[in-house]
């Protein structure tokens, strides 16, 4: 495998071609960045430590039969995905209220959500992601009614997963986004699973240990998602 042009560059990640038309290499990048970019910041190590961290995720994910767009970790930075085409939709499973739902609803942060909530949002920066529904996906032709509920059943298969996984190691899946594409028709899970992109809370203390430690300037930011991985098992040497 070959790595190729640059395709793409988000705000934490850069995807290039490679010799097979099928397949993309993706380079998880030092920048971080909250506020739909207008706060950036480079933190060492972030690239590596999300990239060995969302290997690990999709590993347990694609092990539990959820299909995913994840091949193999290159390097530090850099991992092998499918080439899928994108929904332009972000899915959102909340376990416990907090972030926007709490400014939305005015409920207080905490406050257990049984069932869990399922939310769609638009992947429109200029927008600002706004919240849109099922409705709004069928009609712009976003996504089909079958891809919307395989999307929202694979989407609570994910939390079926990982909710144990971070209880067992003694923290709290809050929250989470997760974006799909399609693989020669299949709705498969794409971009990451790290601590940039969901709430993980100390089950004890219910300290912040993910990217709201960066939103909410509470400093050891990397730290803590180090920290989140070494009681996963994750080894980031
Ligand atoms: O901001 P909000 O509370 O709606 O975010 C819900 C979850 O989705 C959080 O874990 C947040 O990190 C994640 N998210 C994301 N990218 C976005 C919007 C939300 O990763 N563009």
């Amino acid at each position: 495998m070959e790595k190729r042009n640059q395709l793409y560059a988000g705000k934490a990640k850069s995807v290039f071609a490679t010799d097979d038309p099928d397949r993309l290499v993706i380079v998880f990048r030092n920048d971080t960045s909250a506020f739909d970019g207008q706060k950036v910041e480079q933190l060492e190590r972030k690239g590596m430590v999300n990239n060995k961290f969302n290997a690990f995720i999709m590993g347990k994910l694609q092990a539990a039969g959820i299909p995913t767009h994840f091949e193999a970790l290159l390097g530090d930075q850099e991992a092998l995905v499918k080439r899928l085409d994108m929904i332009p939709l972000e899915c959102v499973v909340r376990n416990v209220a907090a972030g926007s739902l709490c400014r939305r609803l005015g409920v207080k942060e905490g406050l257990e959500l049984d069932p869990p909530t399922f939310e769609l949002f638009l992947k429109n920066d200029a927008l600002h992601d706004p919240m849109v529904n099922e409705y709004h996906a069928r009609a712009f032709g976003w996504a089909s009614d079958e891809q919307l509920e395989t999307m929202k059943a694979l989407t609570f298969r994910v939390n079926g997963v990982l909710k144990g996984l971070f209880a067992e190691a003694g923290m709290i899946l809050v929250d989470y986004k997760l974006e799909f594409g399609l693989f020669k028709g299949e709705v498969v899970l794409g971009d990451e699973f790290s601590p940039d992109g969901c709430r993980i809370w100390d089950a004890d203390t219910r300290e912040k240990l993910d990217k709201d430690r960066f939103r909410q300037d509470l400093g050891n930011v990397i730290e803590s998602y180090e920290l989140v991985g070494h009681r996963l098992g994750i080894n980031f040497d």
